[in-house]
């Protein structure tokens, strides 16, 4: 198995192959990984301090719970002053950056709110924040605008590559179209962002093929960072009907750590996150993916008060001490797995440092 590893490039079959790994080899997949990254990127864990900026969505994904229809939840955005004082708490506490994720709207109102949080923070700490936006599609100009406010990386995860799949998991209309997230992907790349993209493992009717042409549609589409993990149901959503399909919940878990291996071995420099929803499976979930090839790590920052309703899934780990004392506690685990935080760093991706390099400009690490 270890000679397929060698290989710079995997072909599906190959994929789907390791994908199906168990026991001892599947071990190996996930040290051969981590040999990888350390070669790369050492042994060095991004911080991205999360603020769940709002649950107010527009779109009714089938999977979500957040979703527009779900009228169970309390609906709240976090206002300009609130966000304010987590990112500058967050800095002076030496995040290198911050992720700041929101439910899908499209409004003036709500582009304008973003373009005011991104350049003040960006001014606030005299350009030092590194600042990830996941706020869904936007058009173009919109992506634009944020970047040039001082952005510097977007994460539209793609959920699936499979149209079909993809056709699944979301209401049939304009809003809700694969090849329109695609499109928002490419502008996202057009504009200039370190682009991320990600997709849910372990979905109904998804099988390990359509796994194997995810992490390949993430190779040809060059991405510069990944945040995926596995499907967790939310209870009122559409698609727990199709509960009694799922693989185990611990079978969910070893596909996401086999896919971060893979992902690492076929896209050795770009940063792959180690999810929440890993680490909702089981409580070492994040040390797990670590060990298995990511490199950047997402503590929630956001208010207390608001988390419990931002609940996009079932199981969601609640933090019972405060956030200082969880990053400390993170910090221990970590340094006995070998690995270390890169406080004050932006920790941007490797990948993209070099296509910039090679074509444009110098830039901030
Ligand atoms: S997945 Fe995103 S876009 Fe879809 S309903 Fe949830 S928050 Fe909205």
């Amino acid at each position: 198995m270890l000679e397929i590893l060698q290989k710079s490039m995997l072909s599906k079959e190959e994929i789907v192959s390791l994908l199906s790994l168990r026991g001892n080899k599947q071990r190996q997949l996930f040290s051969h990984a981590a040999n990888v990254k350390r070669q790369q990127t050492g042994n060095i864990v991004w911080l991205r301090g999360l603020i769940e900026l709002s649950n107010r969505c527009m779109k009714d994904c089938y999977y979500c719970g957040i979703r527009c229809s779900n009228k169970e939840v309390t609906r709240y955005s976090l206002t300009h002053d609130e966000v304010m004082q987590v990112v500058t708490r967050a800095y002076e506490k030496g995040y290198g950056s911050v992720a700041i994720q929101s439910g899908e709207v499209s409004s003036k109102t709500f582009t304008d709110k973003i373009n005011k949080m991104v350049s003040d923070s960006k001014r606030m700490t005299q350009g030092k924040i590194g600042i990830t936006l996941s706020c869904g599609e936007q058009s173009e100009e919109t992506y634009r605008r944020w970047f040039e406010s001082g952005a510097d990386r977007y994460l539209l995860r793609i959920e699936t590559s499979s149209e079909a799949l993809y056709g699944r998991l979301h209401p049939h209309d304009d809003m809700h179209s694969y090849v329109k997230r695609v499109k928002a992907l490419e502008s996202l790349r057009k504009t200039g962002y370190q682009v991320g993209t990600g997709v849910m493992i372990g979905l109904p009717f998804q099988t390990n093929e359509m796994l194997a042409d995810d992490l390949l549609f993430m190779k040809q589409f060059d991405i510069d960072m990944c945040g995926m993990g596995p499907y967790i149901e939310h209870t009122n959503t559409p698609l727990y009907a199709f509960r009694e399909q799922l693989p185990p919940i611990t079978e969910r878990l070893s596909l996401s750590l086999k896919m971060i291996s893979l992902l690492r071995i076929l896209m050795p420099d770009i940063n792959i996150a180690a999810t929440t929803a890993l680490q909702a499976i089981q409580k070492e979930g994040r040390e797990l993916a670590i060990l298995a090839g990511a490199n950047v790590l997402m503590p929630n920052i956001t208010p207390k008060q608001y988390r419990d309703d931002y609940i996009l899934y079932n199981r969601k780990p609640v933090a019972v001490h405060s956030d200082d004392d969880e990053l400390a506690a993170l910090e221990e685990r970590l340094r006995a797995i070998d690995h270390e935080i890169g406080y004050f760093r932006q920790g941007n991706s490797l990948h993209y440092r070099k296509f910039i390099r090679n074509n444009f400009y110098p830039l901030s690490t």
